[in-house]
């Protein structure tokens, strides 16, 4: 469980966790560069990334915003933060939104053991 945490934090690859999935700055490589699997299964593959990257938005904001509600926050004041956060949020959900939607297609649907 560690392991597998740690290797999502270092953004590596969902089958060996030793290949980087990013080469630079929003930068995927195609293929992992320690096993060979290549990343995107099918055409849309990065499609349910994007769901996933709707619940780290909720999951991380959700909680803020119901703070500064509770705190009464004048709801304007509330909007501008959570949109500053929204922006703040948009390049590391994206990355981590990827590797994870990875390690969760790795998990419902292995890829054979490579040798
Ligand atoms: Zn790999």
């Amino acid at each position: 469980m560690v392991n597998w945490l740690m290797a999502i934090l270092r953004l590596r690859c969902s089958h060996c966790r030793q290949g980087h999935v990013f080469r630079g700055f929003l930068r995927m490589n195609e293929t992992c560069p320690h096993c060979g699997i290549r990343y995107e299964r099918e055409q849309g593959y990065w499609m349910m990334s994007v769901f996933v990257g709707y619940v780290m938005y909720f999951v991380i904001l959700g909680p803020i915003s119901l703070v500064l509600y509770l705190q009464k926050v004048p709801l304007m004041t509330l909007f501008a933060i959570v949109g500053v956060l929204i922006a703040l949020l948009a390049v590391p959900i994206f990355i981590y939104a990827r590797v994870i939607w990875l390690y969760i297609d790795e998990l419902l649907d292995p890829r054979p053991k490579q040798n």
